[in-house]
């Protein structure tokens, strides 16, 4: 498939000047464009829209999602966390939850299964202004939002309600939470209301009720043991609503789209009372105890939608790859052949080792001052793919190798319609700073 390579001479310019009195092993030059090999056949990369190609790997990058909390309370400023309250219970939340995430749990169901618990590849951040100095935790003294009523069937203080989210904050790229105390007229007025642990999720905008009551009420377990459901108790819901506002859908009850979440009778936990007698639920997108599962198909869909140009998902996550970091260089094991079908953000250079090849047949991004390395006896396909830079700028060239004694030199290919863009070594003059 690659028989219609027009080689061009190499012309390779000398970028590793010779040391005092040793001759360097292997000389380094940038290619420039004409020295490209290219390919034509009709087919073009259509990888990229296929969603079950994005499970992470060990070359994701992690996706940290960016949100801003709002602690809603009566115009008195009472009834719900104070300032001091605030910045801990927020900042543990954010903590357990990011436990939950770095420590994906096996699913139990179906009993037996085999589903891998990859790492999740997904963290949140408190996230505020850096620019003004908000920490992300704001307070809004406003009758008009300070509780949730779950018996109105809609309007004010309804689970539908938006008018908590005029105080929303970051425009489209934070998830703002909406700490909302369930009305505390009714928990009196009605024997039955229970103030429970719930939220939704309205994408860029989620409402968690209960927070505050939950976390300040004595709780006695079976055995008389006094517990409060504090920040750990609210963790697998916000990962939850999360999950929504990523595009996850609920497991138990609906078709979400993947075969690793059977449905099920939507246990809270074991009771011992039928239908919650066996082996229940984990997962993070059922309602129960654990919230602590998610499956690969889960992690491979809002890995896709954090990927996809214009989503509401990847704006709301914190843009790593638009920072050049020499921590985050990808390695193209020695010698083996790695193909990337799907897309990629790299905020670093990719060292592609020698003897290695690597395919790319979707969309790699890497940031202003990348470069790929080419070592000697290694390869760079991009087949169908694009080399780009998604943040607006110019990531550095490919430099290719060339061992000297050896005469052994890297090569890169561009086939079926494969294409590098935004290549600084490209250009002829510098480019526009205001790009
Ligand atoms: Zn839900």
């Amino acid at each position: 498939m690659f028989g219609n390579i027009v080689r061009q001479p190499w012309q390779w310019i000398l970028i590793l000047v010779a040391g005092i009195g040793c001759t360097p092993v292997y000389e380094k030059a940038m290619i420039g464009q004409e020295e490209l090999q290219t390919t034509t056949t009709e087919s073009a990369g259509i990888f990229c829209n296929r969603f079950e190609n994005y499970t992470p790997d060990q070359y994701s990058l992690i996706r940290t999602i960016r949100l801003n909390f709002h602690i809603m309370r009566t115009a008195d400023g009472t009834t719900n966390f104070n300032e001091a309250q605030a910045k801990q219970y927020v900042r543990e939340l954010i903590m357990v939850c990011n436990e939950k995430l770095a420590d994906n749990q096996p699913m139990n169901l179906p009993e037996g299964n085999n589903t891998p618990a990859l790492p999740t590849k997904i963290r949140l951040v408190l996230w505020g202004d850096a620019a003004t100095g908000e920490d992300g935790i704001y307070f809004h003294d406003d009758d008009s939002t300070a509780w949730f009523n779950k018996k109105a069937n809609g309007g004010l203080y309804s689970l539908g309600d938006q008018r908590p989210f005029r105080y929303a904050t970051g425009g489209d790229s934070v998830i703002n939470v909406f700490l909302i105390e369930h009305h505390w007229d009714s928990i009196r007025n009605n024997p039955d209301y229970n103030p429970s642990t719930s939220g939704v999720s309205f994408g860029k905008n989620i409402k968690l009720f209960g927070a505050y009551h939950n976390r300040y009420t004595d709780f006695y377990t079976n055995e008389g043991n006094l517990y409060n459901k504090g920040p750990w108790y609210y963790s697998g819901l916000l990962n939850h609503e999360v999950g929504h506002s990523l595009g996850l859908s609920h497991s138990w009850n609906t078709d979400d789209g993947c075969d690793d979440t059977p449905k099920n009778p939507g246990c809270w936990g074991n009771t011992g009372v039928p239908p919650c007698d066996g082996v229940t639920s984990n997962n993070m997108m059922d309602y129960n105890g654990c919230q602590c599962a998610i499956t690969p198909c889960q992690l491979t869909k809002m890995h896709f939608n954090m990927w996809k140009e214009n989503s509401s998902q990847r704006k709301v996550v914190d843009p790593v790859w638009c920072t050049y970091s020499n921590a985050q260089k990808v390695t193209i094991p020695r010698d083996s052949t790695v193909v990337f079908d799907a897309g990629r953000d790299f905020a670093g250079d990719i060292d592609i080792m020698e003897g290695a090849t690597l395919i790319v047949r979707c969309t790699v991004s890497l940031p202003a001052g990348a470069r790929i390395k080419v070592r000697p006896g290694a390869q760079l396909i991009v087949d169908g793919g694009l080399i780009t830079n998604r943040c607006g700028e110019y990531w550095e060239g490919i430099e290719v190798w060339t061992h000297r004694k050896l005469e052994i030199s890297g090569s890169v290919i561009l086939s079926n319609d494969g294409k590098l863009e935004m290549v600084k070594s490209f250009l002829t003059e510098e480019p526009d700073s205001t790009l």
